[in-house]
């Protein structure tokens, strides 16, 4: 890679900036000093230093699975495809983990990063972060779930799941099954099947949308994935 998009990406500024820095001859490339930005540089093995000390190089990735039913939400597994097996491709970096985890029948978005820091922030039971999912219940969704849902209740195990925002979409009458929209900001087990459990009913079909600011892009088919756009890497810090 080029040293000044180095410099940039190791946080020394912009491309300009890094060239102002070069200019100072502040910068050394194996103990040499080069003013050049435009010399190619191997990030993994040449060292890098800005007024002797030495930089190190981590980017960060961030990508947006649409992840199908029958895949699991972990980086390797015997039996089963993982979701990171469904990015190994030309962008396959090994250090990518699920932030989070959706069931093996569950669909919808999921972000994968190596970004350790980022996904701590969004799993925090402290920060608060929104999941919004639709789902398919067996079962006639009423305005006294609704009520018990923002009042936050006890599982059938006695566990307390917090407030939570339930809408109803569409009821069949005929086949007893409600379509919903559930918004949580916790992260337990099973939670979304575990909350309609404790009113009798039962989740038949689970897709997650949203996940604080980033919403699962419709135009991805079941199994693809994209990069997410410097926006929505922004939005969700
Ligand atoms: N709640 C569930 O029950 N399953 C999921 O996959 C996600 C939330």
């Amino acid at each position: 890679m080029r040293l000044d998009k180095f410099l940039a990406e190791t946080g020394m500024g912009s491309r300009k900036e890094a060239k102002q820095l070069l200019k100072k001859k502040l910068v050394t490339v194996n103990d040499q000093v080069v003013k050049d930005g435009k010399i190619q540089i191997d990030e993994k093995k040449d060292i890098v230093k800005f007024a002797g000390e030495e930089l190190t190089y981590q980017k960060y990735y961030y990508y947006m699975l649409h992840k199908p039913q029958g895949v699991i939400s972990a980086t390797e597994d015997k039996w089963d495809q993982t979701v990171v097996d469904l990015l190994r491709d030309e962008d396959y970096r090994e250090d990518l983990f699920p932030v989070g985890r959706l069931d093996k029948d569950t669909e919808g978005l999921l972000l994968l990063t190596n970004d350790g820091q980022l996904a701590h922030q969004l799993l925090s039971p402290k920060k608060h972060v929104d999941k919004e999912y639709v789902a398919t219940v067996q079962g006639i969704v009423t305005d006294q779930d609704i009520l018990q849902f923002a009042a936050g209740f006890a599982l059938t195990n006695k566990e307390l799941v917090k407030s939570s925002e339930l809408m109803i979409d569409a009821i069949n009458e005929e086949e007893e099954q409600s379509e919903i929209r559930l918004i949580i900001q916790e992260g337990k087990f099973h939670q979304v099947k575990r909350m309609f459990e404790a009113v009798d009913k039962k989740v038949i079909y689970l897709k997650r949308l949203r996940m604080g600011n980033l919403w699962l892009d419709e135009e991805l088919e079941l199994g693809e994935y994209r990069a997410l756009t410097e926006k929505e890497i922004e939005g969700l810090k």
